[in-house]
């Protein structure tokens, strides 16, 4: 990068097999961008200070608009006009892609659609400007809508009680796992201290059940993708607490033994945590509660429609049954023949003196409870069993229009769940999983999800959603079978993909290994020496 008098220009980006080097480092539409440091300079500000005193000046003319407050020294901010902010944070957005652009295969996450309704609802004043701390009386709309969407919850899975407070599916795991433990503690058999977690399992579920203070132990998979249940039965015994099992699971399969297995696991005096991240695929078509589950997570970001990662706060609101329920944390909203009612303290005479205590300070995500809500009324029980549907029919037509293309190592025991499992197995000797995901972003596609579930050589996981038209589906099969048909016939070109990305393949180990993520200014380094 060079820094000068005319302002910055960004070094020429190393020309990829198929870019044409340009003055600027533009390819057309696509802008290069320097770091937010170097663009402009220190004597820049967007703000003109007035009513201050001018004797300065007259000293310094050039900077007398900061009335001689201006710094004697650069600290190394940067310094930009309002438009120069603008575009740089402009400019940074068309880097990424995102729901609004095009379809985003990433498997294991789930729905990614965001009615823009849902936006409208939740920027509602008497929604967007309350405080945690308002009195009740004055926010029994807010609290109602927490009611609603925890009925409809509770309805959903066929459960018992429900935690709306936690912030995201691994804090959901969290409550639900000390929600198990208060129960065992209650019962005096706190001395189980095993988890039982499938090998294709989220890492959240093992992290979450350490992270309870709880021994993680892997339960194998069946040669065909689901918890071999034989091994997990002759593991239960007196010191396991319980099981954390995904369902459908990560292989985007449904456990079809999971009532035998909830079953086994109860009779052996453990709990059954179950992680509801793609509930999506079963909603109104499975009510988990018939499965003899006892805590489960809802994502409302995966199964609701609330934004996703960098686009807003999760929420994991937990479901659980009535043996779980007398432990569940606070606070909760309970409706009265006066109105709403936040139950925020355990009294002893109350259905929850048991509970474990709190997850957060306050009530939860509102803004994602009125989303998710606006999500539900707006597509009621039977638009969302189609949800569900649609997802698995997208997800079986990439699972089968791969058929031949990639290897799909679950492919022949039937059909997937919302999202279809390729392996790297078929691919030319040399190339990988990485090598595909790298052509499809030169394609214009984030890449799906990859080495994921750990359980499947070069994983490659894709959830197309039930959001995606067949035209859609179609374009995307094209770039993938694409890609792959280059990865089984060996082009070396793949190798160093993506080449059309503003930049090229990055030493991802390098990136890994020594992050930098300290910017430091030329200037004050040479001015330290
Ligand atoms: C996403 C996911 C989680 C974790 O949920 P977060 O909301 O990201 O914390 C746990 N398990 C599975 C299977 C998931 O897909």
């Amino acid at each position: 990068m060079t820094i000068n008098a005319s302002g910055w220009r960004p070094e020429r980006p190393e020309a990829g097999a198929a870019a044409a080097p340009t003055f600027t480092g533009n390819k057309a539409l696509m802008l290069e961008e320097a770091l937010i440091f170097e663009i402009g300079d220190t004597a820049t500000t967007g703000v003109d200070f007035t009513g201050t005193p001018v004797e300065h000046a007259t000293e310094m003319p050039a900077r007398a608009y900061l009335a001689g407050l201006d710094r004697a020294a650069p600290i190394g901010l940067p310094g930009l006009s309002e438009p120069e902010a603008v575009r740089h944070y402009t400019r940074l957005s068309r880097q990424n892609y995102a729901i609004d652009l095009g379809l985003f295969p990433l498997g294991s996450c789930t729905m990614k659609h965001n009615p823009r309704l849902n936006e409208k609802m939740a920027r509602l004043p008497g929604f967007a400007d309350i405080h945690p701390l308002a009195p009740v009386d004055t926010v029994q709309g807010a609290l109602e809508v927490i009611h609603q969407l925890a009925h409809w919850l509770v309805t959903l899975t066929g459960m018992h009680a429900i935690a709306m407070s936690p912030k995201a599916g691994a804090h959901g795991e969290l409550c639900g796992v000390l929600a198990i433990r208060a129960a065992l503690e209650a019962r005096g058999e706190g001395h189980r201290k095993v988890i039982l977690v499938p090998e294709s399992a989220h890492g959240t579920n093992p992290a979450t059940a350490a992270f309870a203070g709880y021994a993680v132990e892997n339960i194998p998979a069946t040669a065909e993708g689901r918890v071999d249940l034989a091994a997990l039965t002759a593991r239960l015994g007196p010191d396991v607490a319980g099981v954390m099992i995904t369902n459908p699971n990560t292989c985007g399969l449904f456990e079809r033994d999971m009532r035998a297995i909830s079953d086994a696991v109860h009779a052996a005096g453990g709990l059954v945590y179950c992680d509801g991240a793609n509930f999506n695929a079963i909603v109104g078509r499975v009510r988990p509660g018939d499965l003899g589950i006892d805590a489960m997570h809802i994502n409302l970001h995966k199964t609701f429609s609330t934004p996703h990662g960098g686009g807003g706060p999760g929420s994991g609101p937990v479901v659980f049954s009535a043996a779980l329920a007398p432990y569940a944390p606070l606070p909760f909203v309970e409706k009265t023949a006066e109105g709403f009612r936040l139950v925020e303290e355990e009294t002893a005479e109350e259905h929850h003196a048991g509970s474990f205590g709190r997850m957060v300070a306050f009530q939860g995500q509102m803004g994602m409870f009125t989303r998710a809500l606006t999500y539900i009324l707006s597509h009621g029980a039977d638009g969302l069993r189609q949800v569900a549907e649609d997802a698995v029919l997208n997800a079986n037509y990439i699972l089968r229009s791969l058929d031949g293309v990639l290897d799909a190592p679950f492919g022949a025991t039937g059909p997937c769940m919302h999202e279809a499992l390729f392996s790297d197995s078929n691919l030319a000797e040399g190339f990988s999983t990485i090598d595909v995901a790298k052509g499809l972003i030169d394609e214009g596609y984030h890449p799906m999800t990859m080495y994921f579930p750990l359980v499947v050589h070069g994983a490659m996981l894709i959830e197309p959603t039930e959001t995606e038209s067949k035209a859609a589906l179609d374009e995307f099969i094209g770039a993938l079978r694409s890609v792959a048909e280059r990865a089984k016939a060996g082009d070396v070109a793949l190798k160093s993909a993506p080449h059309f990305a503003p930049r090229s393949r990055l030493d991802e180990t390098l990136a890994a290994r020594k992050p930098v993520l300290v910017w430091k200014d030329p200037a004050l380094a040479q001015a330290a020496e």
